[in-house]
């Protein structure tokens, strides 16, 4: 026998149900497997507990008598049970029945609650670590490996012109908005030129200018329904992003540049850009 057929056959051994074969059969599984045997009496207190619980009540000898006599017309060609041992089992059946959900796959339950306490681990502890990337983080990701890209491919601008006047209408010409494009060369953040990029699911404006021998790429699109003015600065993998929003664009600069640096390039681009 092996533990498989063991446990199927715990609850019906407890019962007194197995013809004596199987009895012996697993009496002897149990003597050599601890696991079983640790199933069997853990399944035997359960039954005890919930049979301590439930009302019991014996059959009055009237009923037994009934019972006993419809029994044997039933099972004519069967004249190995007597009257009593019959009514007993009818009577464990009834019981049987709430208590065969809870205690004929002892080791299901027990699995069950480990994996539902491994999962609760797992969701508490492990997955606030994991810290699944809010939109705003994924997007300055986004960003950063543009600009990386940008300075690396040598393909820092589409339109190469320190001119506004020659930047803006090739960028308006190639995008389905016009964005704002200002100088800023006399306040030490020179416009090198325009670039189309792709962020947000969507083309962008990239507009680069120099603050020494940095560049900030600063990517415009419009904003969406939301158009509550913000601003927003972060620091990721060694680059400065600073965030903000006029009423008609989202703005979001990304350079190595200091922080203090980006925030003056941001002051200065909007008091240049004209108010709609
Ligand atoms: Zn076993």
């Amino acid at each position: 026998m092996n533990c498989e057929q063991a446990i199927k056959l715990i609850d019906g051994y407890l019962d007194g149900e197995l013809d004596p074969i199987a009895s012996q059969a697993i009496e002897q599984h149990l003597r050599e497997c601890h696991n079983c045997d640790q199933a069997y009496k853990t399944h035997g207190s359960l039954i005890r507990a919930i049979g301590n619980a439930t009302p019991y009540f014996k059959a009055s000898a009237e009923l037994r008598e009934r019972i006993q006599s419809s029994l044997r017309k039933e099972t004519t060609g069967d004249p190995v049970r007597n009257g009593v041992r019959g009514a007993q089992v009818l009577f464990h059946k009834r019981e049987r029945e709430p208590r065969s959900i809870l205690s004929e796959t002892p080791w299901n339950w027990l699995g069950l609650a480990a994996a539902l306490i491994f999962a609760a681990i797992i969701i508490f502890n492990v997955v606030p670590r994991l810290q699944r990337p809010g939109a705003d983080q994924f997007l300055a990701t986004q960003l950063i490996a543009s600009h990386v890209r940008s300075l690396m491919a040598n393909h820092l601008t589409d339109v190469a012109s320190s001119d506004q006047h020659t930047v803006k209408p090739w960028l308006d010409a190639k995008l389905d908005f016009a964005p704002p494009v200002v100088d800023l060369s006399s306040d030490g953040f020179p416009l090198v030129g325009g670039r189309l990029d792709y962020l947000d699911n969507r083309p962008v404006a990239a507009l680069i200018y120099q603050r020494r021998k940095h560049f900030i790429n600063l990517f415009v699109w419009p904003t969406g329904a939301d158009t509550a003015r913000s601003t927003k600065a972060m620091t990721r993998e060694g680059y400065q992003l600073l965030h903000w929003k006029d009423s008609d664009f989202n703005y979001w600069a990304v350079s190595d540049v200091n922080e203090k640096e980006l925030q003056e390039f941001k002051q200065l681009f909007e008091q240049q850009v004209v108010p709609h």
